[in-house]
């Protein structure tokens, strides 16, 4: 959509946050014709970087002062106090407060003032590709939903939005605050962060405690992995069980199912309810406030854990990944945002 027909043409956006996604949907807005402010704290890491890149960047209150649409694009933890102190007291009547995660509003952390639209607009990727597809005349898919319509535009100004970050180019699906804030926690939850990291460490150390040397064991269960969800990722199954082996094929058929099993299912569920019951809401708000004991001590184990140091050893020796190294010619390896 060019920015003529744009519903938020003659909008101010202001974007608070200027990390992973703030910095792509400022880029893309701004290059989609829009009316960009950036909103940040003056001795914020990521000031610097808004203002090198050409914008007009402003302390959260004053940027959300006169804006048509406000982006919230800080990390989710700190949205409620963000709201309160710089976006509640400011915000015009009948302007549009705008989430990329619904996180806040649907458990009530965040109980948006009753006289704004509250809108959400999420990609399905990282900001780098959000902004990398955006450069190439293309985008990144965006799911979009509309909690709250006071202006009666909530939705025309929602669909704006994901056209402006280039979503529109790609597809733009509707959901709901509830559905993308459940489904978007336990995909990182069950699959995607957690269920992918564990079954990379479980395989790691199977072969490991039964003598293999790490680093075959390395290649084989963490290395190789970007090789099979690459052909997910570009054809589904089909094209994965196309491109490897029989014998491969067989051994997922009979082995697959002993490892990821019902047991496995019924335990995502039991995630699942934690996600939707509010569980894990709770305890992740709790440790947040508590100053993050038990996030540090478990990250600080993932960080030590033997598969770290024969990973950090092998991928030094792949010259492809080393950001100095000029690409390859063809297909080069690119890592997500
Ligand atoms: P990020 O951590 O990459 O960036 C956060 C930005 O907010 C930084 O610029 C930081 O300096 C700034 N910031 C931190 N505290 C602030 C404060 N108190 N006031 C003003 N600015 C502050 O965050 P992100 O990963 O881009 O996530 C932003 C939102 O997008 C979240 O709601 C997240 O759930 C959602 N989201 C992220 C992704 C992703 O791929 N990272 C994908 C979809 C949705
Ligand atoms: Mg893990």
């Amino acid at each position: 959509m060019s920015n003529a027909t744009n519903p938020l043409a003659t909008s101010r956006i202001a974007v608070l946050g200027y990390g992973s996604q703030g910095r792509a949907h400022a880029l893309n807005l701004r290059d989609s014709g829009l009316d960009v402010v950036v909103g940040l704290r003056p001795n914020g890491p990521t000031w610097h970087k808004a203002v090198a890149d050409g914008f007009k960047v402003a302390e959260p209150a004053e940027a959300v002062k006169g804006a048509d649409l406000v982006a919230v694009l800080t990390p989710d933890m700190v949205q409620p106090t963000l709201y309160k102190e710089a976006i509640e007291p400011n915000i015009k009547p009948g302007a549009a407060l705008l989430f990329a995660h619904g996180f806040n509003v649907h458990f009530g952390q965040i109980k948006p003032r009753a006289d704004i639209d509250v809108i959400l607009v999420a990609p399905k990727g990282p900001g780098a590709l959000v902004r990398s597809e955006y450069e190439r005349g293309r985008g990144v898919p965006c799911i979009w939903a509309v909690h709250q319509d006071v202006s009666g535009h909530a939705e025309a100004k929602t669909k704006g939005y994901a056209d402006g970050i280039g979503g529109g180019r790609a597809m733009i699906i509707q959901t709901d605050f509830k559905e993308e804030t459940e489904t978007d926690l336990f995909g990182e939850q069950a699959v995607l962060c957690g269920g992918a990291s564990e079954l990379v460490l479980k395989g790691f150390e199977t072969l490991v405690e039964a003598g293999y040397q790490p680093e075959i064991a390395y290649y084989e269960v963490m290395h190789e992995l970007k090789l099979i969800v690459d052909l997910f990722y570009e054809g589904g199954l089909a094209k994965m069980l196309q491109f490897v082996s029989e014998t491969a094929q067989y051994g997922d058929y009979v082995s697959g199912p002993r490892v990821v099993d019902a047991g496995t299912k019924a335990r995502m569920k039991e995630v699942l309810t934690d996600i939707q019951d509010g569980t894990f809401a709770r305890n992740w708000i709790a440790e947040y406030q508590a100053g993050l004991p038990n996030y540090k001590r478990l990250k600080q184990a993932d960080l030590e854990h033997p598969i770290e140091r024969v990973g950090a050893a092998l991928r030094a020796r792949m010259p492809w990944l080393q950001p100095t190294a000029p690409k390859p010619a063809a297909a080069p390896l690119k890592k997500a945002g």
